[in-house]
């Protein structure tokens, strides 16, 4: 049986449905690292700052006022500074910005301690852009899932359309694109296939058919644990 599991791959490939429907079924953690990103991101949008206030390197600045805490579960609830900003960071101004955010070595170096903590405080499965390579290079299995650019906007656009945001396709397709870009390309902890990944193309598969892959390829033996609880990050 896999006792951690990295789910990695770019956005919209269906990361985070297909790990929090597998976690379920596995009785495991559920860890959303992108959540942390956004909730950083929605900080600083709130301070005011932009792409070219990351640039200009204040970042260990800014980072002093924030506290994150994360209770893991089927959805993961993410609070800043105490307060729940589970929704807000799901925003089309939170996407715009969330890779500048993420590529700034500073702020991976200051979430990288505490995801790995929580990764490998019980069973898990773990989802984002460099878990099987930086996080969790030990994971017992490590998936990359992909699927085609138009697909996974197509997906991104509904999920923004379920919580009421109405925003043109081809804007949520350039993000998906602008995002994929920044965030192989840049040089700490970039997206990328672990070399010992399998790859599993979602883009003509049901969420169903891709969590069954994932849960053969995951219970070869017996495996224990259970999730649920506040872990206090800073
Ligand atoms: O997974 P999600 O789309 O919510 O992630 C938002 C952003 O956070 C990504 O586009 C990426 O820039 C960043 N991220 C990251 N490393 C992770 C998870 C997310 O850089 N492990």
């Amino acid at each position: 049986m896999k006792q951690h599991i990295a789910i990695d791959g770019p956005a919209g490939a269906g990361k985070s449905t297909v790990a929090r429907l597998l976690a379920w079924r596995l009785g495991y953690l559920y860890l959303d690292t992108g959540a942390f990103y956004r909730a950083v991101t929605l900080h600083f949008l709130e301070l005011g700052l932009g792409k070219e206030d990351l640039e200009r390197g204040e970042i260990a600045r800014f980072l002093q006022s924030v506290r994150i805490d994360i209770c893991p579960g089927d959805e993961t609830r993410i609070f800043l500074n105490g307060r729940d900003v589970s929704r807000d960071i799901r925003t089309p101004e939170v996407d715009a910005l969330v890779s500048y955010v993420a590529k700034a070595p500073e702020v991976r170096n200051f979430l990288r301690e505490v995801q790995r903590r929580i990764a490998l405080s019980r069973p898990s499965v773990v989802e984002g852009r460099d878990i099987g390579t930086v996080i969790l290079p030990e994971a017992d299995l490590k998936v990359f899932l992909t699927a085609l650019p138009e697909v996974r906007a197509r997906r991104r656009w509904r999920e923004l359309a379920l919580r009421g945001k109405k925003v043109d396709y081809k804007v949520v397709l350039k993000n998906v694109l602008e995002r994929d870009s920044i965030d192989s390309q840049r040089s700490c902890a970039p997206l990328q296939q672990a070399q010992d990944a399998v790859v599993v193309d979602t883009s003509h598969l049901t969420v169903e058919e891709v969590v069954e892959k994932l849960y053969i390829m995951a219970t070869e033996e017996n495996h224990g644990g259970s999730c649920g609880c506040l872990f206090r990050v800073l």
